[in-house]
């Protein structure tokens, strides 16, 4: 038996009890979260600064105020999409009804990454109750402090049998993994993402994989470039670059390359100043290893700007490289840190081309004013989702669904469509008793004439 088994026994018996299901108590819990983290935003604000060096404003605009956000959208949906929904049928079906009903999966397991902690684990926690359902959160031991406020938050806010916090690295993950749960969400990285699908396929449980890749970015020759570079700026080097849908690496076109990069550089220090390494508003890099990694890229390519590091607060400054090639490591990787290598056009099916050596990206940003360059790249790719010209902000409405595709993911989340993801769609027929159409029976008269009339 797995360790974790006792806990799903008691979320399996609560989920059960129906209690989970009702309107009212998914609404109050909702409420109540929102309740914790009004309360709790100080706390979580002090585990983020020690955890990642992270902003109190990143930490309200990224975080905590996505989660607000996305709370108060869906308390002011959840009775319209909760409503069981009446479809037509079709004419051989005529009499019946269709419906469809949202149902919960039961008990979901979410599981989170290290770079936004709170956002990562409590937008798909929302989904989870909206749908009815109760949860096991596993948030990442990386962020150990804001780890710890959010399961001290959690149980203080909801009964363990309704929603419960494991803490613990890849093992106490791969326990929890064994069990039987009925949803699992995970978002990291790719190879942990294909460990999480294998362990669901013994149990055959529906995933939502919230991945990672490289996302580009495209600075065409028409593109204003002010607002180009400082979009770019701020959605790459917020959290230094370990953001999932930061800009990975930029397609400049030839024409204006010299113009952009003196641009993003002046933005880039305008926001940061002209020393981000003592900026207490700029993240630092979530551990060694990862600071080891990000330097090796520093060695490749061509330093345009930036590149100063520190070793004992484990930080790196925005850094620009250029004359990079595919066959770098760093654009081989994905980078998921505060190095923007920048590549060079003249034609966009180079950019085509170019994006299509690496999987299919969780997001693209593309920055032109011309029309048909923009129907070509969205026709020409494929991407999780992305903006024309600017960075990240549409993962911030609520009314578009966010997710990856191919090795970037799969399912998507966020507003109607995290609802959407914790449950499932019963189809139900409500037949007619008051007649009995004939024609289904295989001793009908003339019956195959008709059927191959009406069905066709
Ligand atoms: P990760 O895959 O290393 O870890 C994610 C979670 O999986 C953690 O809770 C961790 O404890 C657990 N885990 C780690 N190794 C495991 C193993 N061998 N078996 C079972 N569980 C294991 O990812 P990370 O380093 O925390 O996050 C960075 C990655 O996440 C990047 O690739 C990034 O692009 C991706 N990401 C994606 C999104 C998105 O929304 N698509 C958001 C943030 C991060």
């Amino acid at each position: 038996m797995g360790n974790y088994r006792e806990i799903l026994t008691k979320q399996r018996a609560f989920y059960e009890s129906g209690t989970t299901k009702t309107l009212e108590f998914r609404l109050e819990s909702l409420k109540r979260l929102r309740e914790a983290l009004a309360s709790n935003e100080q706390k979580l604000t002090d585990a983020l600064k020690k955890d990642l060096n992270k902003s109190a404003f990143e930490t309200y605009s990224s975080e905590i105020g996505i989660v607000l956000q996305e709370i108060r959208f869906i308390i002011q949906n959840l009775k319209k999409w909760t409503k069981p929904k009446r479809v037509k049928t079709a004419f051989t079906h005529t009499g019946s009804k269709g419906v469809i009903y949202s149902d919960p999966y039961g008990v979901a397991l979410i599981i989170g990454p290290w770079n936004y902690p709170i956002q990562l684990i409590l937008s798909p926690l929302i989904g989870a109750i909206a749908g009815g359902n109760c949860a096991v959160i596993k948030p990442s031991e990386l962020t150990p402090e804001t780890s710890r406020v959010l399961s001290e938050m959690i149980s203080d806010c909801y009964p363990a049998e309704y929603i419960t916090v494991v803490q613990g690295d890849a093992d106490i993950t791969k326990e929890l993994l064994y069990e039987n749960f009925d949803y699992l969400f995970f978002t990291g990285s790719v190879p942990v993402g294909k460990i999480v699908m294998e362990a669901a396929a013994k149990h055959l449980t529906p995933v939502t994989l919230e991945l990672g890749g490289k996302s580009p970015g495209v600075v065409h020759e028409d593109a204003d470039l002010k607002l180009a570079a400082k979009r770019i700026a701020w959605g790459k080097f917020m959290n230094a670059g370990q953001t999932c849908v930061a800009p990975d690496y930029l397609y400049v076109h030839k024409s204006i390359k010299q113009a952009f990069l003196e641009q993003v550089i002046k933005e880039t220090q305008a926001l940061y100043g002209a020393e981000p390494i003592e900026n207490e508003q700029y993240t630092h890099i979530v551990n060694q290893k990862h600071f080891n990694r990000l330097k090796g890229y520093l060695k490749e390519g061509q330093l345009v700007y930036g590149g100063k590091n520190r070793g004992e607060v484990l930080v790196i400054e925005p850094t620009i490289l250029e004359k990079v090639t595919f066959d770098d490591t760093v654009m081989q990787e994905e980078i998921f840190g505060p190095i923007l290598p920048i590549l060079e056009y003249t034609d966009i099916n180079e950019v085509i081309k170019g994006v299509k050596q690496n999987p299919n990206p969780l997001a693209l940003y593309l920055f032109t004013e011309n029309k048909q360059i923009e129907n070509k790249i969205i026709g020409s790719l494929s991407f999780g989702g992305g903006c024309i010209n600017d960075t990240i902000f549409h993962i911030v409405t609520p009314y578009l669904p966010f997710g990856g595709v191919g090795t970037s993911g799969m399912g998507t989340y966020h507003g109607k469509s995290s609802f959407d993801t914790f449950t499932h769609q019963k189809s139900l027929l409500k037949q007619t008793t008051k007649f009995d159409n004939p024609f289904r029976y295989p001793n009908a008269k003339k019956g195959m004439d008709i059927i191959k009339k009406i069905m066709r």
